[in-house]
């Protein structure tokens, strides 16, 4: 029986401004955290992945399981019901979760990204109540800032919210948002600033709406390549109204408040990545000592231990800097160049990892009775979600940029 251990070894959490010192060793707590989170993957989720895989139903069993083990809302402290994990925990958890399936966890572990604005800039009454409700029960929130015609692009977000007396009426339509058919509250970017010119760190406000306030619309069930228990849906709003209170930061700095939330989240979205592709190279390996070739097991060809190899290193590797980025998500200043270094790298690992574990399942990785087949199409949206890797790879090139010209170098 998995023990309510996850609850409960976090609470010693290390402070979020004692900056640590270099180690690559996980403390006792850390590493049962990790155990017991791995444990509760491949004896509930892995098992069942094949099935959700299929039917596509959104995994509210195993949700309410991991809830009640604290592996959900992780980061929520105890000051408001919840695990007070540290970002690191957050990852083992979700690096350990995503070993068994990469699109339960993602139903377990998303609403995160709806949090993250609160725990960032919320008010502590929203704070109390927004992250008390996700603390406190199996539910979902959702982040909602993509539309029909801007993803990468925020800055072309069209939906407005208009001041009415003490509201805001919000109208607009939402696109590709996670847990968006289940979520009980939605973080929404909305244009509150009708002048072009006004510049996007000023142009738009952010706004906790309830999900069940009239006029908020849920879209039919997106069918994705991967992932595809998690729910993806449209969200439309037809004259929301929304009380002022309801306000995240101050009037005109959402744009900043829904960046600032990726510098806490691309670390979990890269450790999804790192936690796929510890997977991949499992089964390839365990494959490899099993398939025979040319009277050995195929392991023995030194074609396929390459493979292992290059999977091994870019695993290793993506691993290190997501926990690096998650340790920095909490020391004061923005984290944003380590955070989406992490998840560009942990993202594109994650997809050659996936393709490398088809290659060496020869035909058995094209077939869906073996598990490669899913890894491969779960691994896509890493490079997609949360940022794609362009996206990524632009602002790790600004900051560079920024930093040799005023420091002649680009070591920080
Ligand atoms: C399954 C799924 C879940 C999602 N969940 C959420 C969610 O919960 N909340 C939410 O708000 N959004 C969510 N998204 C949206 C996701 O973040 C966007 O799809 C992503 O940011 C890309 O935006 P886009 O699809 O509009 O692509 P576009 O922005 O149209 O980009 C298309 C291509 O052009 C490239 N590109 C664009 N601009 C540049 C540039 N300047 N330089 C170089 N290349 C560029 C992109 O990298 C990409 O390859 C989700 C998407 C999916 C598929």
């Amino acid at each position: 029986m998995l023990s309510r251990l996850a609850i409960n070894a976090p609470r010693q959490r290390i402070a979020a401004q004692q900056v640590r010192k270099i180690s690559f060793d996980l403390s006792d707590t850390e590493k049962e955290i990790q155990a017991a989170a791995l444990k509760f993957s491949k004896e509930v989720l892995a098992p069942n992945a094949a099935k959700y895989d299929k039917s596509g139903e959104f995994p509210w069993e195993i949700i309410r399981q991991a809830h009640s083990l604290g592996f959900m809302n992780t980061l929520i402290s105890e000051k408001y019901g919840g695990p007070g994990m540290d970002a690191l925990n957050t990852c083992l958890v979700i690096e350990a979760l995503s070993y068994g399936c990469t699109g339960i966890q993602l139903a377990i572990a998303g609403s995160s990204l709806g949090a993250a604005p609160v725990h960032l800039a919320g008010s502590e009454e929203q704070k109390k109540k927004y992250l008390g409700m996700l603390a406190a029960e199996p539910i979902i929130a959702s982040y909602a800032v993509t539309e029909p015609g801007a993803g990468s692009d925020v800055n072309g977000v069209k939906t407005k919210a208009v001041k009415k007396g003490d509201e805001y009426v919000i109208n607009g339509t939402k696109m590709w948002i996670t847990g968006g058919g289940h979520a009980k509250w939605f973080f929404v970017l909305a244009r509150t600033d009708d002048n072009p010119k006004t510049s996007a760190g000023k142009a738009f406000t952010a706004f906790i709406v309830d999900g069940d306030t009239p006029g908020l619309v849920r879209g039919k069930k997106e069918q994705n390549m991967g992932q595809r228990c998690s729910d993806t849906r449209a969200i439309m709003f037809e004259d929301v109204r929304v009380p002022k209170e309801n306000i995240i930061g101050e009037v005109g700095a959402g744009f900043k408040v829904a960046m600032a939330s990726f510098d806490l989240t691309r670390p979990y979205v890269a450790a999804g990545a790192v936690g796929l592709s510890w997977r991949c190279l499992d089964e390839s390996a365990k494959y490899a000592l099993e398939r025979k070739a040319f009277g050995t097991q195929i392991a023995n060809h030194q074609g396929v231990q390459f493979m292992l190899a290059d999977m091994a290193i870019n695993l290793e590797l993506a691993r290190l800097y997501t926990y690096r980025s998650a340790v920095e998500s909490e020391t004061p200043g923005r984290s944003s160049y380590n955070a989406s270094i992490a998840k560009c790298f942990a993202a594109d690992t994650a997809q050659i990892a996936a393709s490398n574990a088809c290659q060496i399942f020869g035909g058995a990785g094209f077939n869906c009775e073996y598990p490669v087949e899913k890894l491969m199409r779960d691994a896509k949206i890493y490079q997609i979600y949360e940022g794609t890797s362009q996206i990524q790879r632009m602002v790790i090139a600004r900051t560079l940029l920024g930093h040799v010209a005023q420091n002649g170098t680009s070591r920080m």
